[in-house]
């Protein structure tokens, strides 16, 4: 199962996996960081398609066709926005990833990429979350083996050495 889990230095929008996950807001209509990258990347057919999901709430999850992205999929989840972590910011973040990998499940995708939800501009801890993250991650994987690989994308220095440490 360890073997199923890898983590990569550099940009989301540039992998070839069945989905990658955008750390998204509520909107779902595009905003900073990784959103923007992956809005930029998969062209407006993305936002066009969005526009009519409605919306999401924060821990829950959407799925979108890749359009121009290598990625076939692009799966939106809305991190908490961190509030001192006793408004329930563990669950909720706990939730984006248990929330994506099941959508992943439902759509048969074998090969899925994170980024580090909510740590960016949402404040997140990075060393909390990304324990969050690799234990939800680990727990889905053991109960669903028809997902093949999860990567956990780090943009930054710190955040790669973070994920490097726990794993
Ligand atoms: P949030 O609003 O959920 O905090 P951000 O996009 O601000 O989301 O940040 C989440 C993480 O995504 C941060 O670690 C940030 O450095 C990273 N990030 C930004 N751009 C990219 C990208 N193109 N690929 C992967 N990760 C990215």
């Amino acid at each position: 199962m360890g073997n199923k889990i890898e983590i990569h230095k550099g940009d989301i929008t540039k992998l070839s996996v069945d989905a990658i996950v955008n750390a998204a807001n509520t909107s779902l209509l595009g905003g900073a960081g990784v959103d923007g990258a992956i809005h930029r990347a998969a062209g407006p057919k993305l936002l066009e398609y969005n526009k009519k999901l409605g919306g999401c709430p924060t821990g829950e999850a959407r799925i979108s066709p890749g359009f121009n992205l290598p990625a076939k999929h692009v799966i939106s989840t809305v991190g908490p926005v961190w509030n001192g972590g006793n408004r329930n910011e563990d669950e909720l973040l706990a939730n984006c990833y248990r929330n994506s990998l099941r959508i992943a499940f439902e759509n048969n995708i074998k090969t899925i990429a994170f980024p580090s939800i909510s740590t960016g501009v949402y404040r997140f801890p990075v060393e909390r979350a990304s324990k969050i993250a690799v234990k939800e991650v680990k727990d889905f994987l053991d109960k669903n083996p028809s997902i093949e690989k999860v990567i956990f994308v780090c943009f930054d220095d710190k955040t790669y050495d973070v994920y490097k440490n726990i794993l």
